[in-house]
């Protein structure tokens, strides 16, 4: 059995590793020529941290995450402290601490995990079929690629998603574009092992935890979609926007190094239902494009990697039926997280400024519970559950 993967993400490396775990035959393909991931960090919450537990990887990824023995909401504006409450209870329940990473390294861990020799870079694809007996990749250089099936891990703008759906879809603007970089630690910014979040006016500006004392920070600024944006000048642009925030925020725009702060229009996809058609299936943002807002996105592509192998697991002869377990397995799980986010994204963003105002309200008055228990509903319902 041999299977073709399109996109070497950390849902193309994921599942390449987990289908050779399993005794398949697996090629990689990705259009880059090297190693440039988007975005300086992610939050692999619990359930995504047990999925690379599984492909072998605890003490490689352990090492890199943060330690987040606290969380805390913060008034941007005055830089009370709303709610502080510890992680433990959610660790306790889900039985995983969850571990910030850098992007750039948990790339390089699924690379170095997968075979960096046996990833095949500078292949675009550029068109997919399949006919009764295998699944065809054709690339941008004329080469071609047959598998007994086709993964499609090409991410948000997935071309493999548009031939299982028979269409293109149109990605939906959250309302919001998202700043992000790593810095070096600063307890006058937030404490160096907890989560910190200051939230005002519908924007949102949070630190956390790597290793090797750094934070990821990032900051959520409502704007219409395609403003435009010189690289480089994250920091005039951040400290308009955050003028009269609390000396914590500011902290971080005099710290941030305006040349590395990425910046990325926050867009999500409706969730839909077919994710296979044929001998060609979606993975990850090709299958379930969503915001950040509940860190999800890519704990949910590995989720669907696992999920892949357990379906090849059960039916090792049979890509057909491989392909419907494992359709059948994620696309309502994955669905829901896409909805949650979105309802999450809103929420913080002030889309309804009373509901936001409620929400500020609540945070004063939390103490961690319901907060955990939201996290923890969306950590749940995986594979490795
Ligand atoms: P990608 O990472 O996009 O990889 C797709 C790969 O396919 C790329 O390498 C691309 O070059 C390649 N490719 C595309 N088209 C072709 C082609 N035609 N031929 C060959 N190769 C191709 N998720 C979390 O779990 N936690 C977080 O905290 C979190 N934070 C986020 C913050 C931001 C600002 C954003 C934007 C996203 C965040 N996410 C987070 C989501 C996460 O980044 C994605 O869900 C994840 O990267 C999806 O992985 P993927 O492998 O499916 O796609």
């Amino acid at each position: 059995m041999k299977a073709v993967i399109i996109g070497a993400g950390m849902g193309g490396l994921s599942a390449g590793i987990a289908l050779t775990k399993i005794g398949l035959e697996v090629e990689v393909y990705e259009q880059v020529t090297e190693n440039k991931p988007v975005g300086a960090a992610i939050s692999v919450w619990s359930n995504g941290v047990k999925c690379l537990n599984h492909l072998g990887l605890e003490s490689e990824t352990a090492a890199l995450g943060g330690i987040v023995d606290t969380m805390s909401y913060v008034d941007g504006l005055t830089g009370d402290t709303m709610c502080r409450f510890s992680m433990q209870p959610l660790i306790e329940e889900v039985g995983q601490r969850p571990y910030p990473v850098a992007r750039a390294e948990l790339q390089l861990m699924l690379m170095e995990a997968y075979g960096m020799a046996d990833i095949n870079f500078g292949k675009k694809m550029v068109a997919v079929s399949d006919g009764p007996d295998s699944a065809t990749v054709t690339f941008a250089d004329g080469s071609t690629a047959e598998g007994d099936f086709v993964i499609g891990a090409d991410g948000a703008r997935s071309l493999t998603r548009e031939y299982v759906l028979g269409h293109p879809v149109e990605r939906r603007y959250a309302g919001y574009v998202n700043f992000n970089g790593l810095v070096e630690v600063d307890e006058a910014i937030g404490p160096a092992t907890e989560w910190t979040t200051y939230v005002a006016d519908g924007k949102r500006v949070s630190v956390m935890p790597i290793a090797d004392n750094r934070f990821y920070f990032f900051f959520d600024v409502t704007m219409p979609e395609g403003q435009p944006f010189e690289r480089g000048t994250a920091r005039e642009v951040l400290a308009e926007n955050f003028t009269g925030w609390a000396p914590g925020v500011q902290k971080l725009i005099d710290k941030l190094d305006p040349a590395t702060t990425n910046r990325v229009e926050i867009l999500d996809l409706d969730p839909f239902h077919t994710w296979v058609k044929g001998r060609v299936a979606v993975l990850g943002d090709a299958a379930h494009n969503t915001t950040p807002d509940i860190g999800q996105g890519g704990c949910s592509a590995m989720e669907d990697a696992v999920a892949m192998q357990f379906a090849f697991a059960d039916h090792p002869d049979d890509v057909h039926a491989a392909l419907a377990a494992y359709e059948s397995a994620r696309t309502e799980r994955a669905g829901d997280l896409v909805l949650r986010a979105r309802k999450r994204c809103d929420v913080t963003h002030a889309k309804d400024p009373e509901a936001t105002a409620a929400w500020y309200d609540e945070l004063r008055s939390e103490d961690g519970t319901r907060i955990i228990r939201g996290i923890v509903s969306n950590i749940v319902g995986g594979p490795l559950t």
